[in-house]
């Protein structure tokens, strides 16, 4: 159903790519390379309008949504065996992105209806391993990260936003990924603007920017915004890979592609919000159904990525419970993450273990407010929903 369409806006940002010779966007400020090549990348030009776009002073762009969660989390400078809580409710790559960083993910439970975080369930999973904690917008509604964030300050965590479905959401009149001390969105197919795959980290802080860019540069300080590439010593051999660090880079074209997808946002949002108020007409109308709408967000402008709604109990299709899937279930057998630390004994993905996650998944779906979608596509898809129920 979710169909972007692609225009000359797009057609034009390619071929400038592909007539430049230049698909990668250089190695960018390292020992070994030359300073010039980075100078007018589709990359970097990407960097400077999202971090305009957020009002953040930094940003960088990654081959993936995940790699922004793990340049994220790369990015607090956690220790091994540290916890992250995450919502009992997410994509699987939210927790991922813990384990690839050598961290423990513990799951809190979820508000039942619209599965958010819950700051109670939060304060109930905390450890004195507690390090940090990831908020996710997910379908694009205001996470609670306001009082999320007020707990982590008072408890000297750091906190993480997952903006990946909630491009342009506002609390207060505030973009969210600005209440944290990282964000990071996805450039997937199905998200409000998109490379096919691509990613964005964003951050108030040049460390958290720094420690973020080796990991994601194969520690590589391909440092931009103005911050300076610590100096080579003496005598050292080498390229200069002064971390530890993944090749998560985005290529020109992606790189491109998104930028001419942010320059169009504003306008696909306004479309999103004419579908959402053709979705709330239609429920109004027909009070029938066994929908129930869910609770509203009146501080918040929400930029839905897809609209949720409650259906009976049994007919919802939520399916993002991470420590359902076999491979949370296997590090439980195992009492070990993937890559050999001990899963501390408070620590469970047991069936069971955050209800109001299970619950609310069993009775929530979502319609695509895509921006490319017809109104009648979206009365289709409503009417199929409405048979299915
Ligand atoms: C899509 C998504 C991701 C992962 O992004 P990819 O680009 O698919 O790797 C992470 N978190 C959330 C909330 C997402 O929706």
């Amino acid at each position: 159903m979710a169909d972007p369409k692609f225009g000359q806006i797009e057609e034009a940002a390619l071929s400038d790519v592909l007539a430049s010779g230049r698909l990668w966007r250089g190695n960018g400020v390292g020992w070994g390379s030359r300073h010039d090549s980075a100078a007018d990348a589709a990359a970097d030009r990407l960097e400077d309008a999202f971090a305009r776009w957020l009002g953040l002073p930094y940003a960088h762009a990654v081959n993936s949504g995940t790699s922004a969660n793990e340049a994220a989390i790369a990015g607090l400078g956690l220790e091994p065996g540290d916890e992250v809580i995450c919502p009992a409710a997410c994509p699987a790559f939210v927790p991922f992105a813990v384990l690839a960083a050598g961290c423990v993910p513990v799951f809190a439970d979820v508000h039942p209806e619209t599965l958010l975080l819950a700051p109670d369930a939060v304060e109930g999973v905390v450890s004195a391993r507690t390090r940090a904690v990831v908020v996710v917008h997910l379908w694009g509604l205001p996470a609670p990260v306001v009082e999320i964030t007020a707990m982590a300050r008072r408890l000297g965590w750091k906190v993480v936003e997952d903006c990946a479905q909630a491009f342009g959401t506002l609390i207060g009149g505030r973009p969210v990924g600005t209440f944290g001390d990282a964000c990071c969105f996805s450039l997937q197919q199905s998200k409000h603007i998109t490379s096919g795959e691509g990613g964005v980290f964003a951050t108030t802080d040049p460390d958290t920017y720094t420690r973020a860019v080796l990991y994601s540069s194969a520690g590589v300080p391909h440092f931009r915004f103005g911050l300076p590439v610590p100096a080579k010593r003496p005598g050292s051999v080498g390229r200069g890979h002064i971390g530890f660090g993944h090749n998560h880079r985005i290529s020109e074209m992606q790189a491109a592609i998104a930028l001419a997808q942010l320059s169009q946002l504003d306008e696909f949002n306004r479309r999103r919000a004419e579908l959402v108020a053709l979705i709330e007409l239609e429920l109004a109308r027909r009070d029938d159904v066994p929908i129930r709408r869910l609770q509203a967000f009146p501080e918040a402008s929400v930029s839905y990525w897809r609209y949720p709604f409650i259906v009976p109990a049994g007919r919802g299709s939520f399916q993002e419970i991470p420590y359902l899937e076999p491979a949370f279930q296997r590090m439980d057998r195992e009492r070990r993450t993937p890559f050999g630390l001990p899963l501390p004994k408070h620590v469970t993905y047991a069936p069971g273990a955050c209800p109001q996650a299970e619950r609310g998944a069993s009775q929530i779906r979502a319609l695509s407010v895509h921006h490319s979608l017809t109104d009648g596509e979206l009365s289709a898809s409503i009417d199929a929903i409405l048979a299915d129920l």
